[in-house]
């Protein structure tokens, strides 16, 4: 049966007070219902007790609270959590819980696939299928909080940071992040500090811009190649934003804010992106940039046709940089032993004739230009 109610966990504060004024009711419901969602973790509502009960009759009548309903549960050997999701439509994806001494993260999808392409990711090979809504973004966050706590290896646990780098380009599908970015921040629901959300962007310059004057996230950029040949080949959509357009809209991001940094993400491709003429090829780009470089172990899968980096060869690249003045990290591979590292969520698209749907194209998310 289709239905066609309102889902409750598709409104930031914003959306649910101009429903309720739209009905005729105060705007205070809006507050009401987003402590019961997501502080309260009370989807009936029938359990929402400070409403009225003819409200609640109502809302019943005409909203639902629906969410992905949880296919699978993966606990890797680290800790690393991962759980497989389907949607209404029988689309699936995947979200990645990772502990870490005195925070656990979140990495959440924005979309069915990814229409980007970038040659070393198994969500790009998969192709892109369509974008999520509100209620399946946040509802990452709502199932994974209620899921940790629901079995008892993990109910310790939980979640401190958001990083939006599950499947898909969370900018394509701008009009859904930003709510659910907005109730990531929203005191009236789950209250995290901005230094704790973070959006990963392959670089849609258009919707980075956009994001910087409508909402204060953390940003990581995928780089992955220092100059304009090499990433239009790891990165397709460098040929439609190129490096120095992209740089442009880190330099707007952090523009006026001393404290502001962009963290640069960085895979490590072994004879590919890894020697070190790239290295100071990228030392020369970032010099001046107030950021930080993420180098990321390349994280196989099949028919890649990529190999990650030798130790000695991050290491090698790590002190280029280093003694370049660019403050370096190595992100360590978590999960990989249930395929939850970087890179390697795939989901499950039910509708395989989308695969080659290309960023160029014009039905694969939204439009920027
Ligand atoms: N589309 C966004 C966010 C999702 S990808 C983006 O590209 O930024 C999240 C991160 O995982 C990106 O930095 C991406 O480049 C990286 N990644 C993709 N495939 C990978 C792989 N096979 N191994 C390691 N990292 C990978
Ligand atoms: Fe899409 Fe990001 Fe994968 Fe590129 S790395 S294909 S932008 S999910």
């Amino acid at each position: 049966m289709t239905t066609t109610k309102i889902n409750l966990f598709d409104f930031d504060h914003d959306g649910l007070r101009d429903y309720f004024v739209a009905h005729g009711e105060k705007p205070y419901r809006a507050k009401q219902v987003l402590q019961w969602l997501y502080q309260q973790n009370e989807r009936n509502i029938d359990n929402m007790s400070n409403m009225s009960k003819p409200l609640r009759q109502r809302l019943k009548e005409e909203t639902c609270t629906t969410l992905p309903e949880v296919q699978q549960e993966m606990l890797s050997k680290d800790g690393t959590c991962k759980w497989l999701f389907e949607l209404h439509d029988g689309n699936r994806i995947e979200t990645v819980y990772i502990p870490e001494a005195g925070r656990g993260t979140l990495c959440i999808s924005s979309q069915v696939g990814c229409a980007l392409d970038c040659s070393f990711c198994a969500t790009g090979r998969q192709g892109f299928n369509r974008n999520l809504s509100v209620s399946e973004i946040i509802g990452q966050l709502w199932l994974a909080t209620n899921l940790l706590a629901a079995n008892p290896e993990t109910r310790n646990q939980r979640v401190t940071n958001i990083v939006m780098m599950g499947m898909g380009e969370p900018l394509l599908n701008y009009s859904k992040l930003v709510p659910s970015l907005s109730l990531m921040l929203d005191d009236r629901a789950y209250g995290l500090s901005k230094r704790r959300v973070t959006v990963s962007t392959s670089g849609v310059v258009p919707a980075m811009d956009r994001l910087t004057n409508d909402i204060d996230v953390s940003l990581a950029v995928s780089l992955h190649a220092p100059t304009d040949e090499l990433r239009d080949e790891l990165v397709p959509v460098n040929k439609k934003y190129p490096i120095e357009q992209l740089m442009g809209a880190c330099w707007r991001y952090v523009q006026g804010e001393r404290r502001k940094r962009v963290l640069f993400e960085y895979v490590m491709l072994a004879g590919v992106n890894d020697q070190p003429e790239h290295a100071r090829q990228l030392v020369k780009l970032l010099r001046d940039f107030p950021g930080k470089v993420n180098l990321i172990p390349f994280n196989p899968f099949e028919q890649s046709g990529y190999k990650r980096s030798s130790n000695a060869a991050v290491a090698r690249f790590t002190k280029l940089l280093t003694d370049g003045g660019i403050l370096t990290l190595t992100r360590t591979t978590r999960g990989d032993d249930i395929d939850a590292a970087c890179g390697q969520l795939a989901g499950d698209i039910t509708d395989k004739s989308k695969r080659y749907i290309r960023f160029s194209e014009p039905r694969f998310g939204e439009q920027f230009r």
